[in-house]
Formats: structure tokens, C-alpha cells, sequence
């Protein structure tokens, strides 16, 4: 009927909640123990019987061929897209997998929208236990990162479940929500998430009852499974001294002693040292207490990794960390002392840590589900292009139009001329990537504008890009003079993995530097090549025989200095040169009084002269 529930589908854990009309207040549904989070755990019994939750993970020790965790990685994912993540993550993939990939599960194969609507049928079944009625509407949260795809995903896991899903919400959006910073006339949010595997930071920016995302980094093998190993291979290494047994050769054991890590690493987040306490079969209890500060010096480089990405989202925002609002804490990871306080140094404030930092993202979507119920005013959110736009431009160099992270609805445009006389055809290059030459980024869209054939220079050519709210790009590019205009439609994401995203991402930062001398190559061997024909048609101009033989000379020999570093692939050797011509054609260029190679002389913008 009329009631919306809240879910986090997470990748660890997962949790249904609701906001009591009355009250206005959201909470978290329990089950029959008391317990609110559900780990994302699915497992199949040899009999067909579908296992979810706490029964489920035990399973993983002990059937593991037939039980699945961590699926929320391959949401919306093609065969292609998750070669690097099988490296890491014991996913049993059929083999007929092409576009959509298959997991095995014991004699069973499973999409991964069908795992996830295992767990989402659980927690609808949890909600209409508590509320002794049907349930079938849901607010289901989605990292702010996710594409369409993966978002396409988990809206089929919840048609599949039974559950009509009304709204995909921003996981970093329902944990501001949760803390009522909607409340705000306007603030610049950032949401710190460390869970088990992942770790996301998110800049929102609030503005007039809109959220918009303003950038998004993270690590999507980071979180406190890492701590988790970490810990466990400590452990491991002392009992083989210990107890002469390598753990490693016995997987259900080293399993059970994860366990026993991970109750130690949860209760150094209260206290100021633990005990870790395992059984090893036969021989005795390996007893190690572990003091709250070795445990900090273990886990400090693992807590500074997720600094870096901090710092790139402040960087893709354009903002400084004092100049953020609120801080955010979420994921059961935020609640070990040492992330709070680096957390607080980064951003030079004390972050919000005040609600349970595994269920906030829950009880955000419950607000946003009674929203959306009528209860409450009505939020629009906003995302963003997960990869910079532009167009080639003459010499193989790209100019962005769009940059990664704007924020979508969102457009753009750029003039151009021509590079030629009397050219008819003006093509245009749609490419997408960090990289600034051409054969780095990936090529979205090739069409031609006409143009009627005019001197160099002289067309005004307006290229202009436009995202829509679905993320589709559609590109124009209009002959200001003539009117004419064309235009292509092209799905940016289409076919490009998250990988290829991640990659060029990757790459686009550890390539900048290599990237910048091509760019002024590219540069200057545009402008270069311009200005050399330009001088070349003014010496055949009638107004060239003003000049003294030897300026006529010098002339020639600065060209051809300039001819010779074209040779090279030097672009400072190149710049030189063209200045000394520039020098040399000065008495040149008063001679002539026709502006277009006075222009050209002087030299105008590469990307004015491109295309
Ligand atoms: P996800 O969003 O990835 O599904 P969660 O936000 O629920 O995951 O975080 C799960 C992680 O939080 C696990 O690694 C778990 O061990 C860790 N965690 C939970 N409680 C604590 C605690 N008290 N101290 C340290 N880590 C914790
Ligand atoms: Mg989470």
C-alpha cells in the first residue's frame, strides 16, 4: 500500500529501515533476534534451499562452492568488466557468461541482480513480519559512483524480489539525510565510507533542498577486510612459531581465526586492548593481546591509503578542506578511533559520528522513502560524468569540453575556425578520457559540419555539448555564419567497462607528465606550422617588396631555423624558433594592413587555428 521502506543494499551488510510516520523518525527493522544488519551473504544448500544472512556466512567456512558474498561488486558488470576483480575474489563464474555474468552456486547458476534479490526478499520479508502486512515498495541506495548499468541493476534485483523500486538514492546523500543536514539552507558535505571492502568519499553540495554530488573517489579494494587479513596473517605467523602449524594449509581454521581476529579488532574500537583467542585442534589456545597502539601502528598505512583519494575529490571539487561544512562518517570500519581522528585532521573538523555508522545509510533512505510517501518535501539529486568530454583538435590533442565530475544536466561550448582556405568539411572528434592526446582517450563519435569554402580563419564554428539528466551526451556544432548546424546523440558509458574508467583514470595521473610535453608539442608544432605559411604567402604579397634585402633575409633564415626544429621533437627548441620569426616579421606584418595575416603572424590560439 502507501508505506515505503528504506534498504541499504551493502556489500557486507544489509539493512531494511522505516520512518514512523508519527514521529518523523527513522529505525532500522531488527529480526527475530534483535539484530539489524543482515550480512550480504547467499548460499544455496545441495537440496535447492536458498540460505541468506548469518546462516548463510557461516556457511562460508565450510561450503564455500556454494555460498556467495561481496556480489554487489559484480552489479551491472559484463564478463569483461570483472576479469581484475576475479583475481581477488573467489567468484565462480559460469562459463556461458557474456553480457551478463553468471555465478555458480553449487548445481545452481545465479545473475547477480537474482543474488541480490535473495537478500532484498529477506529484508521484505523481515519488514512485513514487524509490520504484519505486505510490503512492496522500497527506497534501495546505490553508491554515488554507480553507472547506469550497475544502478540498472539493482533497481532489476528489487523488481525481482517483488519490491517496486521508487528511488535509487546516493548512498552519501541518505547518510546526510540521516543527519538532517537537508536542514541547511546551503553546505559543502563530505561522506567518509569505510566498510568492509570499499571505501567511497563523496563532496556533496547542498543547495536550496538540492543535493549534488560534487566528486567521488574511493578504492573499491579497501575497507576492514583488509584489516581483517592483516590482523589474520599476524596471528598466523605467531602460531606457526607457536604451534609449529601453518594455519594456511587448513582453510576452515583459518577461517575460524578471522573470526577470532575480527571480535578483537570490534571490541578495540571501544576498549584499549583485546585479546585474540583461538583454539588450535589438539595443541592448546594461542592467547595475544593486542594493545589499542600496536594495533593503530598495524593499521596505519591502511588508514592513510584512504587519504589520497580524500584529497583528489577536494582536488576535483575545486575545494579546500576548510572550506567543507559537515563531515560524515559512515561504514562499521569509522568506528575505530584512529580513522575518526585522521578523518578529523584531514578536514580540520570533528566529523559526525553521533548514529550508528553501519545503519545511517538506512535510515537516510527511510527519510527519503517518506519523502517520497508525501510525508516531507520532495529533494531532487543530482550526479555527475564520471570521465572529462571533448573533441579532437588538430595535431592529436584533445580539448575538453566537459570535465570529469560536472555535475549532470550540464553543458558546454567551444568556438572554432578553420585551418585551411576554402575548406568545405569541419570534422569533429567526440572523444572521452583524462589523457590529453587523442589516441589515450576512448573515441565516442566522428560526423563532418559544412561548411561553405571561405578563407582560413574566418568560419565561427560553435561546439557545444549537452548531458541530459540520464546521462545521454548529445553534441551540435553550428556554423555561426551560415546558420547550418548537425548534431549526434551518443551514450558516453555505452560499453565502456569500469575498469577502462578506473584505468584511464589511473593512467591520466601518472602519465600527466609525459602527457605534458606531447601537449606542447602539439602545441607548438600547431602554431609553428601556422605561422610558417602565413609568412610564406605574406613574402609573395605585393606589400613584402617594402622590405629592406637584408630584413627579407633574416626572414628566410628564421624560417628555416624554425623548418629545421620542426624536425625535432622539441618544443622548446620549436617555441624559440617561432618567437625569433615573430621577431623577424615584425616590420613584415606593419607592411601588410590585411588582417588575416596580420593575425596569423601574430600568432593566434592553437585551438582558434585547429580543426
Ligand atoms: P558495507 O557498507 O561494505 O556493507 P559496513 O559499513 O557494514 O559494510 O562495514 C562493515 C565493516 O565494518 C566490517 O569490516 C566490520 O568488521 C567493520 N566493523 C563493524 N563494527 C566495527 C567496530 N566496532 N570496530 C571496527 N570495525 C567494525
Ligand atoms: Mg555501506
Amino acid at each position: 500500500m502507501g508505506r515505503i521502506v528504506g534498504i541499504d543494499l551493502g556489500t557486507t551488510y544489509s539493512l531494511v529501515a522505516y520512518t514512523e510516520p508519527q514521529t518523523g523518525q527513522p529505525r532500522c527493522l531488527p529480526d527475530e533476534e534483535g539484530r539489524t544488519l543482515l550480512p550480504s551473504v547467499v548460499s544455496v544448500d545441495p537440496d535447492g534451499t536458498i540460505v541468506v544472512g548469518w546462516p548463510a556466512r557461516d556457511r562460508l567456512l565450510k561450503q564455500s562452492e556454494r555460498t556467495v558474498y561481496s556480489v554487489k561488486r559484480l552489479m551491472g558488470k559484463g564478463r569483461g568488466d570483472v576479469e581484475e576483480e576475479l583475481k581477488l575474489f573467489p567468484f565462480r563464474i559460469a562459463p556461458d557468461s557474456e553480457s551478463v555474468i553468471k555465478i555458480r552456486l553449487g548445481e545452481k547458476v545465479f545473475t547477480p541482480p537474482e543474488i541480490s534479490a535473495f537478500i532484498l526478499r529477506e529484508l521484505k520479508r523481515r519488514a512485513e513480519k514487524f509490520f504484519g502486512e505486505e510490503t512492496t515498495r522500497a527506497v534501495i541506495t546505490v553508491p554515488a559512483y554507480f553507472n547506469d548499468a550497475q544502478r540498472q541493476a539493482t533497481k532489476d534485483a528489487g523488481r525481482i524480489a517483488g519490491l517496486e523500486v521508487e528511488r535509487l538514492v546516493n548512498e552519501p546523500t541518505a547518510a546526510s539525510l540521516a543527519y538532517g543536514l537537508d536542514k541547511h539552507q546551503r553546505a559543502l558535505i563530505a561522506v567518509y565510507d569505510l566498510g568492509g571492502g570499499t571505501f567511497d568519499i563523496s563532496l556533496l553540495k547542498l543547495e536550496e533542498g538540492l543535493f549534488k554530488v560534487q566528486s567521488t573517489n574511493g578504492d573499491t579494494h579497501l575497507g576492514g577486510d583488509d584489516i581483517d587479513n592483516l590482523l589474520a596473517e599476524k596471528a598466523r605467523a605467531e602460531i606457526r612459531q607457536q604451534f609449529k602449524r601453518d594455519l594456511a594449509e587448513a582453510p576452515d581454521l583459518y577461517q575460524s581465526l578471522r573470526q577470532s581476529v575480527i571480535a578483537a579488532k570490534h571490541e578495540l574500537s571501544e576498549k584499549t586492548s583485546a585479546t585474540i583467542r583461538f583454539a588450535v585442534p589438539g595443541q592448546g589456545e594461542y592467547r595475544r593481546e593486542v594493545a589499542r597502539a600496536e594495533f593503530e601502528s598495524w593499521i596505519a598505512p591502511l588508514i592513510e591509503r584512504t587519504l589520497a583519494p580524500c584529497k583528489m575529490a577536494l582536488k576535483d571539487a575545486g575545494v579546500k578542506p576548510e572550506q567543507i561544512d559537515e563531515v560524515v562518517l559512515v561504514g562499521g570500519s569509522t568506528r575505530i578511533p584512529l580513522v575518526r581522528r585522521r578523518v578529523e585532521e584531514l578536514f580540520g573538523r570533528k566529523p559526525h559520528a553521533e548514529l550508528n555508522p553501519d545503519e545511517v545509510v538506512a535510515l537516510g533512505a527511510a527519510l527519503q522513502a517518506r519523502i517520497l510517501e508525501g510525508g516531507l518535501k520532495d529533494m531532487l539529486l543530482l550526479d555527475v560524468t564520471p570521465l572529462s568530454l571533448g573533441i579532437e583538435t588538430m595535431g592529436g590533442a584533445v580539448a575538453k569540453i566537459i570535465p570529469r565530475n560536472a555535475t549532470i544536466p550540464a553543458s558546454a561550448s567551444e568556438m572554432f575556425t578553420t585551418y585551411a582556405d576554402k575548406q568545405t568539411g569541419v570534422e569533429i572528434h567526440v572523444v572521452q578520457g583524462e589523457r590529453e592526446l587523442v589516441k589515450d582517450c576512448r573515441s565516442l563519435a566522428r560526423f563532418t559540419l559544412k561548411v561553405p569554402p571561405q578563407p582560413a580563419g574566418l568560419p565561427r564554428i560553435e561546439v557545444k555539448f549537452l548531458i541530459d539528466a540520464n546521462g545521454i551526451l548529445s553534441v551540435t556544432a553550428r556554423d555561426l555564419r551560415t546558420g547550418e548546424e548537425r548534431s549526434v546523440e551518443v551514450k558516453p558509458s555505452y560499453g565502456l567497462t569500469d575498469e577502462e574508467v578506473e584505468g584511464m583514470i589511473l593512467e591520466s595521473i601518472e602519465w600527466a607528465e609525459a602527457d605534458f610535453a606531447a601537449v606542447q608539442l602539439v602545441a607548438a608544432r600547431n602554431e609553428a606550422e601556422a605561422v610558417r605559411r602565413a609568412t610564406a604567402k605574406a613574402l609573395g604579397e605585393e606589400q613584402a617588396q617594402g622590405l629592406a634585402p637584408d630584413e627579407r633575409q633574416q626572414i628566410e633564415r628564421a624560417r628555416t631555423a624554425l623548418e629545421e626544429a620542426l624536425k625535432t621533437d622539441d618544443y622548446k627548441l620549436i617555441r624559440q624558433r617561432l618567437e625569433e620569426l615573430n621577431q623577424a616579421t615584425h616590420h613584415l606584418a606593419e607592411l601588410l594592413m590585411d588582417t588575416a595575416v596580420q593575425t596569423a603572424l601574430k600568432g593566434k590560439r592553437t585551438d582558434e587555428v585547429n580543426l
